[in-house]
């Protein structure tokens, strides 16, 4: 029972704490070294957004979860469920910056 609740991601800690494990890290930087350290869309547009560390030590690339992990746990850590996307892709992709309120959910996937 205990395993299901953890699986469910609509709850923000779950989703935050998995963001913080090994598994997660590891598989993150899979994913960056796959792609080049390159954002897919901006790519696939003739744009050239690579990985880099800003001073307030953001990064500019995040790893996405085509398939968004509350819907679909089980794919989490599936590597053809995940693709490399710059900030603005990736807010683009949730339309983050049309609705304030989802402001809280910006951060859950720079972990
Ligand atoms: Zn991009």
């Amino acid at each position: 029972m205990m395993k299901l609740f953890e699986d469910d991601y609509s709850i923000k800690a779950n989703r935050l704490k998995f963001y913080r494990t090994k598994a997660w890290r590891m598989k993150r930087k899979e994913i960056l070294e796959r792609d080049g350290y390159e954002c897919v869309h901006c790519k696939a547009n003739g744009e050239f957004t690579i990985y880099e560390q800003r001073e307030d030590g953001r990064k500019l690339l995040e790893i996405d979860h085509i398939k968004e992990i509350e819907t679909h746990p089980h794919l989490k850590l599936d590597s053809n469920n995940l693709q490399t996307l710059c900030i603005r892709c990736h807010n683009k992709k949730h339309d983050r910056f049309q609705s304030k309120k989802n402001e809280w959910y910006m951060n859950d996937e720079r972990w």
